[in-house]
């Protein structure tokens, strides 16, 4: 069986942010896209990485990759195969290198699956590649495939995607299993300057901020009535109008929610109720558990709101072998909520047979909720919080990582210094709840603020900058 998983990644037409970017930004686009066709005319960019959906860097790719192309940029997607045991490895590495004892071990073994599974990813990859060629690795699970890939001669930048602003012992273990693979890199890329560990050669490390794709299924326009005719048609929302539970593919054809959610719930929310939400993979960094105590001990009382948990299918993330299990234990900790407050909770496992289908309903929820919260323990970036900024929502969120980053606090969101202060949290949701104008006003500004610092142009602009750097040597 093949181990490499090929994507295929659609042309996007670049030239559509003309409507979206200040004419200064949308002329830098422009001259960059010159640049880089001239410049990576014989290469091949490759990005691999351990899954094709659910989560941050599948969905960056997609993006990234499609403008990239539209560009005239040969970039290409490949997904690593490991078996399960492998996976729960990567799973612990990237724990670790959030900070978080999950309660196992990094032992020996794990090494050897780690390496033998890579060691079969190469022995497919290698084939491909040419001196000329720019292969990102993206992210603990493609660590171990530097030395390999760096043999072909082709030039090696990985991307860590995870990070913590204040190592610990547990992202020191998770570094040094890592380090011994990377030696022969020749750029390391973090999304924050404080995520760039110990040990690493300063000179190779670049900093990179992520960023959405405004016009993708997941944050392009939905009027409202078309963000209910799809949160009805998820099985999230009672019906009330009928409307059009229609979207737009990447490719520009028509799409069409037609698949349900999976919802534990006593009752579908009414169209009318205020909306608290949080979307997340189902991963106990990002706090489900703590979302609905916040929501019970200090929202319910004190608001009408209900509250919506949104991630995908419990089993579709190849790469996230716990979602199944906290997915359960979300739905342990609703069934014991009081009788006043379990049928204002519902949680949506959305779909993922269709990833554009599912960044629909993602897109409807995020837009249809009044405040959105990311109350993660730990985060790389929180792709999460920009989407929803970006659909000039309110978003109160933890003060880590990346989040820091997107959110200035008290101007374009709330930002919350101990995320496990469940009063504060449920108190920033409330006083949004209760003042709309200035919800409003935070709403616009978070806009701003995406539209400013967080879309793929600025992205694209990074990367292209540090791949002209390394070419160039
Ligand atoms: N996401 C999704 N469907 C879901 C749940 C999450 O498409 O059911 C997306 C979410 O919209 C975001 C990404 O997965 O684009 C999560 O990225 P983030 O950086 O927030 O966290 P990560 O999962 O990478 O830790």
């Amino acid at each position: 069986m093949p181990r490499l998983k090929h994507m295929q990644v659609g042309a996007i037409d670049p030239h559509r942010f003309g409507s979206v970017l200040s004419d200064r930004d949308y002329r830098e686009l422009l001259e960059l896209i010159d640049r880089a066709v001239d410049v990576l005319r014989s290469r091949v960019i490759w990005n691999v990485n351990s899954t094709y959906r659910g989560g941050g860097v599948a969905e960056l790719l997609r993006s990234l990759l499609g403008y990239a192309r539209g560009g005239g940029v040969d970039a290409r997607w490949v997904v690593i195969r490991g078996e399960p045991a492998f996976f729960t490895t990567t799973k612990r590495l990237h724990n670790y290198l959030h900070g978080f004892d999950d309660g196992g071990e990094l032992r020996e073994t794990d090494r050897l699956t780690y390496e033998q599974t890579l060691a079969a990813n190469a022995a497919d990859l290698v084939p491909l590649l040419r001196p000329n060629d720019v292969v990102i690795l993206h992210d603990p699970q493609t660590a171990g495939l530097t030395d390999a890939v760096k043999r072909t001669g082709a030039t090696v930048i990985w991307r860590c995607h995870v990070g913590l602003d204040r190592p610990n012992e547990r992202s020191r273990t998770a570094w040094a299993f890592l380090r011994t693979y990377l030696g022969d890199a020749d750029a390391y890329v973090f999304s924050r300057a404080t995520f760039a560990w110990e040990g690493l050669d300063r000179d190779r490390i670049a900093v990179i901020t992520p960023s959405i794709d405004a016009f993708s299924p997941k944050n392009q326009e939905q009027a409202p009535c078309q963000s209910r005719a799809i949160l009805t048609r998820a099985g999230i929302l009672a019906a009330d109008r009928p409307g059009q539970a229609t979207f737009t593919r990447a490719d520009g054809t028509p799409g069409r929610v037609d698949r349900g959610a999976e919802v534990v719930q006593a009752s579908r929310l009414r169209g009318d109720t205020p909306l608290v939400v949080q979307v997340s993979r189902w991963d106990r960094l990002k706090d489900p558990i703590g979302v609905m105590e916040a929501f019970a001990h200090h929202i319910a009382g004190s608001t009408p709101a209900d509250l919506v948990l949104a991630g995908p299918a419990a089993d579709a993330v190849v790469d996230d072998p716990e979602g199944a299990s906290v997915f359960a234990e979300t739905v342990r900790a609703w069934e014991q909520l009081t009788n006043g407050v379990r049928p204002r909770v519902h949680l949506a496992a959305l779909p993922m047979i269709d990833a554009e289908e599912n960044a629909a309903i993602v897109n409807a929820l995020q837009r249809h909720a009044d405040v959105v919260v990311q109350k993660s323990l730990a985060e790389g970036f929180g792709l999460t919080v920009a989407e929803a900024m970006w659909k000039q929502r309110p978003v109160v969120a933890s003060r880590i990582g990346g989040i820091q980053d997107q959110i200035v606090d008290g101007e374009s969101g709330v930002l919350i210094d101990d995320p496990r202060d469940l009063a504060r949290v449920g108190a920033a949701v409330v006083e949004l709840l209760s003042d709309p104008d200035h919800a409003r006003q935070i709403g616009a500004a978070a806009r701003r603020r995406v539209a400013d610092r967080f879309l793929a142009p600025r992205h694209l602009a990074r990367y292209f900058q540090l791949i002209e750097r390394l070419a160039s040597r």
